[in-house]
C-alpha cells in the first residue's frame, strides 16, 4: 500500500495501451484542495460547497464564499478546480436555509430544482463563484438536475450573475465551463441532450444509483437492492458515457462508485474522460487504470453486458479484478 502511494502518487493517469485519464478528487472544505493536489490528484472534480453552509445560523455572504471559493482555486494552483453549487435537500439537510418538511425528501426539493426556486441565494453563489473566478481554472457543477430546461435557467442565471458584475465594473471570471451532474434517471435518459449544451458531464453514482434501483440504501430493508453493480445501472452507466463520447462531451465518474477497482475498467471501455475519488483512492485508481487496456477493458465490458443478475456480475468482477 505504502509502495502503491508512491509509486502512482506523481505521474499522471495513464492506461496499459497510453490513453490519458483526469484523475481528480472530490473535497468539500475549500482548504482542502492543496492536500489534494500534494496527494497526487490532478484537480478538484467535485468540490460540495454545501458544507460552507452548515453549522451556521446565516448563510455565508458572497464575499466570503468567494473568498473561500478562492481558497480552493489558489489551493489548486491553476489546476482545474470544478465547484458544484449548493446541493441542498435530500440527505443534505442545511439548517441556516429553510427547507420545508418534506415526505419524500429524495423525490423533492433538491440541488437545483430548490436553488431555482430561491433565487437570489443562487445569484449569490454564483455571483461569488464569478468574482472568484477571474483568472482562475474554475469549472461549474449543476446538481440534481433532471430535464434540459433546468439547465438552461441554470445558464441563463449565470450569464445574469455575469452581467451584474460586468455592470458593477467588478472583476469577473469571463467564460466558466459548466457541467451538469447525472444523478437522476431522467438526466440520464436525455444524458445526448444535455451533453450537447453542457460542457461537461459528472456521473453522480451514489444517488443515481439509489434513483435507478428505487430503494434507499439507508433502509436496511431494501439498502441490499442498492447495488451498483446491478446491470440495470451499469447499463445506464454506458448510455450516459456514450452519449458524452459521441457528442465529444467529457465525461467523468464521482460517486463512490468510481474509486471501485472492479468498476474502473468498465467504465474506462464505456468511454468515460475521467474520475473524481477521495485523496486517498488516488494512488490505487492510478494503479487500476495503468493495468488494463481498452481492448481488455471492452472484452471484459462484453462480458458483463451479457449478464443477468448482479451476483453474476460480482461474481464475474471479483474474480477479474486487478490490483
Ligand atoms: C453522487 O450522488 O454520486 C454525488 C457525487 O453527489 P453526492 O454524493 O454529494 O450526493
Ligand atoms: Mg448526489
Amino acid at each position: 500500500e505504502r509502495r502503491c502511494m508512491e509509486r502512482f502518487r506523481d505521474r499522471s493517469t495513464l492506461s496499459a495501451d497510453g490513453r490519458e485519464y483526469r484523475l481528480y478528487c472530490n473535497i468539500s472544505m475549500p482548504s482542502a484542495s492543496a492536500a489534494v493536489i500534494e496527494a497526487g490528484g490532478e484537480g478538484v472534480g467535485l468540490f460540495r460547497t454545501e458544507y460552507l453552509f452548515m453549522n451556521r445560523s446565516v448563510p455565508p455572504t458572497e464575499e466570503e464564499q468567494a473568498e473561500a471559493y478562492r481558497q480552493a482555486l489558489k489551493g489548486a494552483g491553476g489546476r482545474q478546480v470544478v465547484i458544484r453549487t449548493l446541493d441542498i435537500g435530500g440527505d443534505k439537510n442545511v439548517p441556516c436555509l429553510s427547507t420545508q418538511k418534506e415526505e419524500n425528501p429524495f423525490l423533492g426539493l433538491r440541488g437545483v430544482r430548490w436553488c431555482l426556486q430561491n433565487e437570489e441565494v443562487f445569484l449569490t453563489q454564483l455571483r461569488a463563484l464569478l468574482r472568484a473566478g477571474a483568472g482562475e481554472n474554475l469549472s461549474i457543477l449543476f446538481p440534481m438536475v433532471s430535464t434540459l430546461s433546468e439547465l438552461r435557467s441554470c445558464r441563463s442565471l449565470l450569464q445574469k450573475a455575469r452581467e451584474q458584475l460586468i455592470n458593477e465594473g467588478r472583476p469577473c471570471s469571463e467564460s466558466v465551463p459548466a457541467g451538469v451532474m447525472i444523478e437522476t434517471p431522467s438526466a440520464a435518459l436525455i444524458a445526448d441532450h444535455l451533453s450537447r449544451e453542457a460542457a461537461f458531464l459528472s456521473i453522480g453514482t451514489n444517488d443515481l444509483t439509489g434513483y435507478i434501483m428505487a430503494c434507499d440504501r439507508g433502509n436496511p430493508a431494501v439498502g441490499g437492492l442498492y447495488d451498483p453493480l446491478h446491470p440495470a445501472v451499469l447499463r445506464v452507466l454506458r448510455h450516459i458515457i456514450r452519449c458524452g463520447s459521441t457528442s465529444g462531451t467529457p465525461v467523468s465518474v464521482c460517486g463512490e462508485t468510481a474509486a471501485d477497482p472492479r468498476l474502473v475498467p468498465l467504465y474506462m471501455s464505456y468511454g468515460v474522460t475521467g474520475f473524481s475519488v477521495s485523496a486517498v483512492a488516488v494512488p490505487r485508481v492510478r494503479k487500476t487504470v495503468s493495468l488494463w487496456s481498452k481492448v481488455e477493458a471492452d472484452s471484459l465490458a462484453d462480458s458483463v453486458g451479457r449478464l443477468n443478475t448482479a451476483a453474476e456480475v460480482r461474481e464475474l468482477l471479483d474474480s477479474a479484478q486487478r490490483t
